[in-house]
């Protein structure tokens, strides 16, 4: 029995606590110091060491991704497969559960599992069958509500009613239906299956013998991320008698508004009794610079458990922070860093670009597809993909072409207008008898009283609504018109109406797509801005993801970068009201929270690390001019080195500052205006005298070269 592969590739600390004999242990250790390494050897060295079987060993992650590379990893120390055995999300796992005992969950054989959109749908039909008015109860708000409740362990039965309290009342009374009408139809959402597995132990003490016999050691990852129900679910599953080995950090804890509490990390060793606490403070991935860089930022926050990392590595370079005009400007800079990296060798996947919020994504996008630098969206949807972008471009599409027979099912009853389903299986069947469009055969179905009175009427107000839009199409520029088409058909309010963060993007997305249009500059000259739009809008999304097998640059949000390593990093949009996020300053911790997100970025960094910000930004479809992020000050300045646009590939300003031979009257970064272009932001310069030339960005056509002498610019 050879152990040497599993105890070899570790410290003192972590070869302690990976060859540990069994008891409760939280190692509490800070980024990249081994905390998943450890976990990952530990259930290597009790199937190699202690004999214990594979299947009686229980280990929970984050995420599927991080699972299966847990899984790979502990075949690879050991040289055999491990199929079969217990690795998994929570979500994951608790759904392995259900399936084998549906019967004791009170559940159908196959049960069916409600992603978000699903749940939504169901909800917004049992807020119909109460009667409740959708403007003044939005279904997401009750979505949240009933997730929310679910999180905490608690089913409506369980909730006292508030006497003086209308809202409480009725998000209970939606909630009691909402269940009523899972349960009739057999299915369950993400919230319910943790709880359901939660109540299959405290109903089932039989089962829950079971399980307690079969698993002698259980596993946790991501600790800092559980929320309530999760915790209850792994303490009573381990009882007495199970081991259970918890590793977190809580400078990573990210998700308190989803839930997850910070708290359970303290509440650990109260509940899980002689739990052995572990401490490991080597840094194995970053730069000396990159974690002095996370070591000072963290230090801002307060009610630390308090943990500082060293590590043997080199200083490495500094930290480029790279000031940008505008988002363009910015976006420009990170692809073309990324493929002078390329360049030099590092493969694309080697190298992440993080963002805050998923809608800063498209800007980053067209950069890449512009330089022909293949990327992948991690954890997310392409831009052009997301559902309310879906949504917008299907209007758009009916606009320019009633026959879009897709486009039209799309959007007919989105925003819900009262078109239900059996309204449109009418419409349909008189398309398919009279071989008609969807739109013809609205109009055949009106004409001929095919359908109650009320069903005519919502249909009149569907068609009613295309056709008003339709003198827009030619009366409105490309962006005047998107921005008319979502205002006009209630898609803000509508998306809007999803609670939290989720809702937030949505509308985010929307003001996006404005932004997109604006700065849309068509290539094909023999059709409409419109129609050119919407071919790049379709094109962009049927891409679909780059092949697995593609050197790619990844792209994902800075919650989804959890738990992973990249040689290079480009933390973009470091800005005020971006990051941290604005809604983050109205709601108590939650700015600290945006500066563990914070550390969790940084920390992702091995080699080098980019902080990049733009001046102004067009987002969410208008200019802001948002301040460096605090965050960015909170960095100890000496670890710094700050990059101005416009100076050529990562040339620091203490070079530069002599370098750009700007004529008189011109600066970078100036706004001037253009007779014909009019106005934009000063980029570059090139040349003297006759041949000076001067890059502009020009608001509306985009970034040109142009001849100093002849540009006749107006400084503004
Ligand atoms: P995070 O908090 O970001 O989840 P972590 O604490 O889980 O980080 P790991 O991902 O396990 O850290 O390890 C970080 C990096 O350091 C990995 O590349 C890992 O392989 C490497 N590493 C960990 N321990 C050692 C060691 N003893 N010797 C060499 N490399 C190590
Ligand atoms: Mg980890």
């Amino acid at each position: 029995m050879d152990v040497t592969p599993i105890l070899d590739p570790l410290n003192d600390a972590q070869r302690d606590a990976v060859a540990s004999p069994a008891g409760n242990m939280l190692v509490l250790a800070g980024a990249g110091s081994g905390k998943t390494r450890v976990l990952v050897h530990r259930v290597a060295w009790l199937i190699q060491a202690e004999g214990v079987s594979p299947h009686a060993i229980l280990a929970v992650t984050f995420t599927n991704k991080a699972a299966r590379e847990m899984r790979a990893r502990i075949e690879e120390m050991l040289g055999y497969g491990v199929r079969g055995s217990w690795v998994g999300t929570f979500h994951g796992l608790a759904h392995r559960l259900l399936k084998y005992h549906w019967a004791e969950a009170g559940l159908p054989q196959n049960f069916q599992i409600l992603d978000s959109d699903d749940q939504l749908r169901v909800i917004k039909r049992v807020c119909r069958s109460l009667d409740l008015d959708e403007s003044r109860w939005p279904p997401r708000q009750a979505q949240w509500f009933i997730n929310g409740q679910k999180d905490e362990g608690l089913r409506s039965a369980h909730i006292q009613e508030q006497k003086h309290d209308l809202f409480q009342q009725t998000m209970l009374r939606i909630y009691r239906s909402y269940e009523e009408a899972c349960d009739r139809a057999g299915s369950v959402d993400f919230a319910e299956l943790l709880l359901r597995a939660h109540e299959l132990w405290l109903k089932q003490p039989d089962l829950l013998a079971h399980y307690q016999q079969r698993f002698s050691h259980i596993l946790v990852d991501e600790f800092q991320d559980t929320n309530t129900i999760q915790y209850a679910w792994l303490r009573v599953l381990a009882g007495k008698d199970i081991p259970v080995v918890a590793v977190g950090d809580d400078d990573q804890s990210i998700y308190g508004w989803r839930g997850a509490k910070i708290e359970n990390i303290q509440q650990f060793p109260r509940d899980f009794p002689d739990t052995r606490m572990v401490r490991l403070e080597q840094n194995y991935r970053s730069t000396g610079t990159i974690l002095r860089a996370a070591n000072s930022l963290i230090a801002k926050n307060f009610g630390r458990l308090g943990k500082e990392l060293w590590t043997a590595g080199d200083e490495g370079e500094k930290i480029s922070v790279f000031a940008g005009f505008n988002e363009q400007d910015e976006a420009s800079y990170i692809s073309g860093e990324v493929e002078q990296w390329h360049d030099r060798g590092l493969e694309r996947q080697s190298m992440a670009v993080l963002y805050r919020s998923n809608a800063q994504s498209r800007v980053l996008e067209e950069a890449f597809l512009q330089r022909g630098i293949p990327y992948r969206i991690y954890g997310g949807q392409r831009f052009y993909e997301r559902l309310e972008v879906r949504n917008v471009l299907a209007y758009l599409r009916l606009l320019l072409n009633r026959g879009d027979d897709a486009a039209l099912e799309r959007v007919i009853n989105t925003p819900p207008r009262g078109i239900g389903a059996r309204t449109i299986e009418t419409v349909r069947e008189q398309a398919r008898l009279k071989q008609l469009s969807l739109w013809q055969a609205m109009g055949a179905v009106a004409e001929e009283a095919l359908l109650p009175a009320r069903a005519c009427k919502s249909l009149a107000a569907f068609t009613d609504l295309i056709e008003d839009l339709a003198p827009a199409t030619t009366e409105l520029d490309l962006a005047e018109l998107v921005d008319h088409v979502i205002g006009i058909t209630g898609l803000v309010e509508y998306h809007g109406k999803e609670k939290g963060e989720r809702g937030q993007a949505r509308v985010e997305n929307l003001e996006e797509l404005v932004s997109a249009a604006r700065s849309f500059r068509g290539e094909a000259e023999d059709s409409s801005a419109l129609q050119n739009f919407l071919d790049n809008a379709a094109l962009d999304a049927g891409e679909g993801q780059a092949a697995e097998q593609e050197d790619s640059v990844q792209m994902m949000t800075l919650h989804s970068a959890k738990g992973l390593e990249f040689p290079v990093v480009f933390l973009s949009g470091v800005e005020e009201n971006l990051f941290p996020h604005r809604m983050s300053l109205e709601e108590e911790g939650r700015l600290e929270e945006e500066r563990r997100l914070c550390y969790v970025g940084i920390t992702r960094a091995m080699e080098k690390l980019y902080i990049s910000y733009a001046e102004t930004r067009r987002l969410h479809g208008s200019d802001s001019y948002n301040s460096p992020s605090r965050f960015i000050r909170e960095i100890d300045p000496e670890l710094l080195e700050e990059i101005r646009s416009g100076h050529g590939f990562s040339r620091p300003t203490s070079y530069a500052a002599s370098a750009p031979d700007a004529p008189p009257g011109l600066a970078l970064g100036q706004r001037v205006l253009h007779q014909v272009f009019g106005e934009g932001v000063v980029l570059n310069f090139e040349g003297a005298g006759a041949n000076g030339r001067v890059q502009v960005n020009f608001d509306l056509e985009g970034s040109k070269w142009l001849v100093l002498q002849y540009a006749n610019l107006q400084t503004l």
